[in-house]
């Protein structure tokens, strides 16, 4: 338990302490950031810390059962030289377009371990998925057709999990992915009506997959998700026609980005899980269950860097004129999926030693107002060239951003 804070203190963002500091510098894959900055050629750019996704897998392996098998959901971050560093240490990939299968294929990864997920697979993409021998996870009876057709042409029989949009919501959850009218999976009263369909196909039926949200920093109502998904599988697998070998639960395990906001407890789901797994013993003696994460992976691995241009005053009040912006990091900027604007942990990277003294509100270039990293944050003083850094932007950063908007240079991605 954190003891309450008294109604007048403000709320602060989590600790960042995943990067040190020496010498008043943030320390990247062990490099100060001024050096790295200079190795990179120039500014903005992100980088994700190969040290922090190890560990980050090392710390998932000790808090869940061994057995459950661990994916990354690549759109979090499909940079291909961090998806070849953890294609080596997760136990699988999901995809979510051809675009990301080539990536994953590219980076070494058995096909058996590749799932794809998406509510509108083209015919081109779900022939390749058969032709490359994944998993396609259905999310429509539309799909059963083409890949009935694929599986003649190629002969070889599509291997196929039903996606299932249940007939619950992840509570507490940033954004839903799941309960009522959805876009994703198919309604679980339909699922029966669509394994029936599978079964007459002659498709390699293998399991289930449940997706009940995103960013959820709520152990119990992760564990609540896992159990009705789970409890719902079971029934549905009564109507499957082939044994389930594969269930996967989902994930929407969360970061913090918020002031307020704390890291998620996974020992509970831990614990849930292996109760999990021991009734699936029983219940689908055949099945793995299978966890897919996304930005829980990946975004608290990377920085968003970008270099201070200007310092204006207007009105009485501090702006910091980057070189950054909405066009290479729309989640910070608050116009990715946020309903009320928040800002990001940031700080001044080759300043770490300066006390936050000063208001700044951190803009890009963009001649637009939402063009805004932060707003009214207590930043340690910064001067014309000086690095602002943007935490927890590992995830969703640079291929979720809008890079040709008002026609800059893209961003520059590392791994260090
Ligand atoms: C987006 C997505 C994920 C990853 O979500 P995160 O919040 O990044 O963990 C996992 N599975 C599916 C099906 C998704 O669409």
């Amino acid at each position: 338990m954190t003891p309450p804070q008294p109604a007048s203190a403000k709320p602060t963002h989590a600790s960042m302490a995943q990067f040190p500091v020496a010498h008043g510098e943030l320390l990247v894959g062990g490099l100060p950031l001024a050096r790295l900055a200079a190795r990179v050629g120039r500014t903005p750019f992100y980088a994700c810390d190969r040290g922090l996704l190890t560990q980050r897998v090392a710390e998932l392996r000790a808090a869940l059962p061994a057995g459950v098998k661990l994916h990354y959901a690549m759109k979090a971050n499909p940079m291909p030289a961090v998806v070849g560093h953890l294609t080596g240490q997760v136990d699988g990939l999901d995809v979510a377009s051809a675009g990301e299968l080539q990536i994953a294929l590219d980076a070494g990864t058995d096909p058996r371990a590749i799932s794809f997920a998406g509510p509108g697979k083209t015919a081109a993409e779900l022939r390749q998925a058969v032709a490359a021998g994944i998993l396609i996870n259905l999310e429509s009876f539309r799909e059963v057709g083409i890949l009935t057709a694929a599986s003649a042409e190629l002969g070889l029989p599509a291997r196929v999990a039903v996606r299932v949009n249940p007939n619950f919501e992840l509570k507490s959850s940033g954004m839903k992915m799941s309960g009522g009218p959805k876009p994703f999976g198919v309604d679980a009263e339909a699922v029966p009506e669509l394994l029936a369909e599978i079964g007459r196909a002659g498709l390699a039926f293998e399991g289930f997959h449940l997706f009940a949200g995103s960013q959820n920093l709520k152990a119990d109502a992760l564990v609540e998700a896992q159990r009705q998904c789970f409890d719902l599988a079971v029934r549905l697998a009564e109507r499957a026609p082939a044994p389930v070998q594969c269930l996967n639960l989902g994930g929407g395990f969360g970061i913090p980005y918020f002031p307020g906001e704390q890291r998620l407890d996974l020992t509970p789901i831990g614990a849930n899980l292996a109760i999990l797994q021991a009734e699936a013993e029983q219940r689908l003696p055949r099945a793995e269950l299978v966890i897919e994460l996304g930005r829980y992976l990946v975004g608290e691995a990377g920085l968003y860097v970008c270099r201070v241009l200007d310092r204006k005053i207007s009105r009485g009040h501090l702006f910091l004129v980057t070189d950054g912006g909405l066009h290479h990091h729309l989640s910070a900027s608050g116009n990715f999926g946020q309903v009320i604007r928040k800002n990001y942990p940031v700080a001044i990277g080759n300043r770490m030693q300066s006390e936050p003294g000063e208001t700044a509100s951190v803009v890009g270039p963009l001649c637009t107002p939402l063009d805004r990293l932060a707003d009214r944050m207590p930043l340690g003083h910064a001067e014309v060239g000086d690095l602002v850094v943007i935490f927890q932007s590992g995830a969703y950063g640079a291929s979720a951003s809008p890079q040709g908007f008002l026609g800059h240079p893209p961003v520059i991605e590392v791994l260090v």
